[in-house]
Order: C-alpha cells, then sequence, then structure tokens
C-alpha cells in the first residue's frame, strides 16, 4: 500500500488542480464555455502540476523510495512526468494562438518575445525546456555532459515561475488555486535546491577507504572499509559513489558484498569514460557514497522460491543476496543463473560456486551462450524446473531483461512476480 501512495498522491494532485480550474471559472458567479483558451489554460496548469511531481522526483528524498517503491521507479516516472509535462506546457501558447487566429500578430506574443514581460518569462522557459528535450532526445551526449545540461532545467523551472506569478489569470484571480499552484512551484522549487546544492551535504552520506583492490578481466572488484558511520545496506542495494581524485561526479554500483565491519565491496565494469578513470584506483584511497538506495532486495526478503538470472555484470545485486541466503536458515530454494558469453567472463564464478557449494538448497549455475546459444524462458524452465509461485528476479541488458520478461508473461507469470534491476537511469 505504502509503494501506492506515491501514484495516488499523483493522481489526487491533478485531481485538486483540476477541480480548482473548475471552480476557477464559475468563481465570478457566470458561466463559461469550453473553447481554445479554456483548453490552454487547464494544459498549462496540469502541465505545472507534473512538472512539481517531475522536480520532486529527482530530487532523491529518501521517503520517494518508500512512497514509489525504488529509486528506479522513482527515476522512470521522473522522466514520464517531465516528458508528459513538457506537451502539455508545449500545448499553452499553441492553443493560445490558435484562439486569436487569424490574427496572428496579436498572438505572436504567445510564441516570441515582445515587450510584454509576463508573456516573455513564458516564453524564456518554454524554449529553455524545448532545447533541453531536445538535447536528450535527439543528441547522444556523454552521459556526464547529458547531466549537467540536465540540471539546468532549474533555470526554466525559473522562467516558469515568473510566467506564472506575474500574468494575469484564473491563478491570479482565485485566490484557492493561487495558493495551491504557489505550493506546486515550492516544492519544485525546494526540490531543486536540495538536490542541486543540498543533497551532498545532507544526503546519506558515508565514507570509505579502499581496503581491496582486485582487477578480473574488466571488472575491478574494490573491497571499502568504512571510516565513519557505519553503513547498513539491504543485499543488492546499491550506492553511488565518488572515489577522491576523480571529480564531483557518482557513479551508482550494486553492493556485491556486505561485512559485519561495516566493509562492502562492488563490482565495477571498466565501460566508459570515468570507469576507465577508475584503473588508476589504488588502496587506501578514501571514497564517498550516498545511499544505500533500492527495493531489488524486497523480493528477495519474500519467504518464496526465488529464481535469479544475471546478465554479465548484472549479477552483483545477487552476490550479495547470496552471500546473505548462505548464513541464514531458511528453507527456501534459490536457483541462480548467471548468463556470460564466454566463460572468461564469468569473473565471480569461484565466488559463487563458493557460497553455494555445501548447501542444497542454493542452485547456481553458468550459462555461456557462446557454447548453448540465448538464454530464453524455456532453457531456464530446463535448469530449474517449474516456475509457478516463485518469484523471478532479474537484472541485466536491458533487452534481455524485457525479452526474459515477456517471455515468462506469455507462460502465465504473473507480472507482480518478475522484478528487475535496472542498471540505466537515464
Ligand atoms: C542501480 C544501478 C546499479 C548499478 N550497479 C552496477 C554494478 O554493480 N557494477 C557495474 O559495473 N555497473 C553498475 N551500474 C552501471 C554503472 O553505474 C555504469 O556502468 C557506470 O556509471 C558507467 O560510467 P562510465 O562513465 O564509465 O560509462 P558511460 O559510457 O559514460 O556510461 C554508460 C552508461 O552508464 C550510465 N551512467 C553513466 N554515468 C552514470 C551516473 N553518474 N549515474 C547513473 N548512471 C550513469 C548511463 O546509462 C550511461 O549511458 C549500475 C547502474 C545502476 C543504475
Amino acid at each position: 500500500m505504502k509503494r501506492k501512495f506515491g501514484n495516488l498522491l499523483l493522481w489526487f494532485s491533478l485531481a485538486i488542480t483540476l477541480s480548482l480550474f473548475v471552480l476557477a471559472k464559475f468563481s465570478g458567479g457566470g458561466s463559461f464555455s469550453f473553447g481554445w483558451l479554456t483548453l490552454s489554460q487547464l494544459l498549462s496548469l496540469l502541465g505545472t502540476t507534473l512538472l512539481a511531481f517531475s522536480f520532486l522526483l529527482s530530487s532523491r528524498f529518501s521517503f520517494l523510495e518508500d512512497w514509489f517503491g525504488g529509486l528506479d521507479k522513482v527515476y522512470r516516472l521522473h522522466h514520464i512526468t517531465g516528458g508528459l509535462s513538457f506537451v502539455l506546457l508545449l500545448h499553452h501558447p499553441l492553443f493560445l494562438l490558435i484562439d486569436v487566429l487569424p490574427d496572428i500578430g496579436f498572438g505572436w506574443k504567445y510564441l516570441w518575445f515582445s515587450n510584454l514581460l509576463p508573456y516573455d518569462w513564458g516564453v524564456a522557459s518554454l524554449y529553455f525546456m524545448l532545447l533541453m528535450i531536445l538535447l536528450t532526445l535527439f543528441i547522444r551526449l556523454p552521459y556526464s555532459v547529458w547531466k549537467k545540461t540536465h540540471e539546468l532545467m532549474g533555470i526554466a523551472l525559473i522562467f516558469a515561475v515568473l510566467h506564472i506569478l506575474t500574468i494575469s489569470s484564473d491563478v491570479s484571480r482565485y485566490m484557492p488555486l493561487r495558493y495551491w499552484i504557489i505550493f506546486l512551484l515550492i516544492v519544485s522549487i525546494a526540490s531543486a535546491f536540495y538536490r542541486r546544492f543540498l543533497y551532498r551535504i545532507l544526503g546519506p552520506k558515508f565514507l570509505f577507504t579502499i581496503k581491496t583492490l582486485e582487477r578480473r578481466g574488466d571488472v575491478l572488484v574494490v573491497g571499502l572499509q568504512s571510516s565513519g558511520r557505519q553503513m547498513n545496506p539491504w543485499p543488492g542495494q546499491f550506492i553511488f559513489i565518488r572515489f577522491d581524485g576523480m571529480g564531483n561526479e557518482t557513479h551508482p554500483f550494486s553492493i556485491a558484498s556486505i561485512g559485519l565491519d561495516g566493509s562492502i565491496r562492488i563490482g565495477i565494469k571498466i565501460l566508459g569514460d570515468h570507469t576507465l578513470q577508475m584503473v588508476n584506483l589504488k588502496v587506501g584511497d578514501k571514497a564517498t557514497s550516498w545511499g544505500p538506495y533500492g527495493k531489488f532486495w524486497e523480493s528477495y526478503m519474500s519467504k518464496k522460491d526465488l529464481i535469479m538470472i544475471a546478465g554479465g555484470i548484472g549479477i552483483t545485486p545477487f552476490i550479495s543476496m547470496v552471500e546473505k541466503e548462505s548464513q541464514s536458515a531458511s528453507s527456501r530454494k534459490i536457483d541462480l543463473i548467471y548468463c556470460v558469453k564466454t566463460e572468461d567472463e564469468a569473473v565471480f564464478d569461484l565466488d559463487l560456486k563458493a557460497l553455494s557449494v555445501n548447501i542444497d538448497r542454493i542452485n547456481y549455475s553458468l550459462y555461456t551462450s557462446e557454447k548453448l546459444g540465448h538464454i530464453d524462458a524455456e532453457k531456464i524452465i530446463g535448469i530449474v524446473g517449474p516456475v509457478e509461485n516463485k518469484k523471478i528476479m532479474i537484472c541485466g541488458p536491458d533487452i534481455m531483461m524485457n525479452s526474459l520478461a515477456e517471455q515468462f508473461l506469455s507462460l502465465g507469470v504473473k507480472n507482480k512476480d518478475i522484478i528487475f534491476e535496472d542498471f540505466n537511469f537515464k
């Protein structure tokens, strides 16, 4: 129920906006006709509501994971609400223009800068947003550059606030609607401010020192010893980490092992510009992490039998789960399939064999696609047996997760019993 709260809150907020808009229209005592103008005004208010949620969802306030069910879901909804709000806000000036057609001269102020400041704020906000969206959708920027441009959305928000607060509209005339919209704008600004300036100081921060470092093929296995307050993660959670001397960027990595002494281990696949720099890390280097985040562990904590399917580096969250399971007195069955292209890529194979070797109820299999072809649901059933009444947890490349989920759904597995850990937040 708790995780549905966030979605309910979103629908409820949209309903409040709609209701106050209708009340505003009748507040003058007259009647109103529904035309392009009214539609344009309604879209701008609904767009503002969605924009507030989009900013709230990007804030990383810790309660959001509980309200919406995991940071991956929070980010997915952030993208949906952000995209939808943009579409609605884009239609706002277009419909205003249609309303005054054929007088394009009069309507031009809705689309381009004039000497009317309240309109100009709106135009500035719109073009700023448009630029950010174009950069996101059509130009494949490196993640770090994309993230910086994305943060500039805060400037579009400031222009939008100035537009809403200075233009003569239902918001300026009808006080309940005014207070509600001001509240939404405060939520947006506070969220953006917290994420941009306060999160790094006030967020869930932990300090570590590199204790062990091991290169296994294209994966760096980093053992981190807590050098301050101890982190108590659930198996399979992830952290955002920054190593000293490697800039300000933080990157998410799953916790692959949790020690009783406050130590953790992560496995970093060397992939792009930032992880490539990590080959220069040394034992004794300092790191700062934020987190832990993620709700993948909730399925692990269920009492049901589990089928875990990992693709490549997607094995990391499962290692800490199997580690925990190997120490527990539970009687449920766990099947873990580690899918890689070749045996050389299975850099955690020995760890998993060691964790499961003496425990009958933990069945670990290494699956190499070079020998056995691409993994599919039929092959998985061939390895683990019937899948009814089990939870299927998958972490790997998007294409693999989506394809397996589709196949399991077509075999009658319930949607709620298929759980993903998504390594892609963009
Ligand atoms: C929840 C989660 C858990 C993850 N766990 C692991 C793990 O255990 N081991 C592992 O090797 N990888 C893990 N990843 C992926 C890892 O974060 C990226 O591979 C890494 O950040 C790539 O950085 P890069 O600059 O070297 O590569 P790039 O080539 O610059 O980026 C490759 C992709 O990684 C993602 N990415 C890059 N930078 C960031 C960032 N700062 N924040 C979020 N995403 C980013 C983007 O999707 C990008 O397209 C995880 C990702 C997520 C979201």
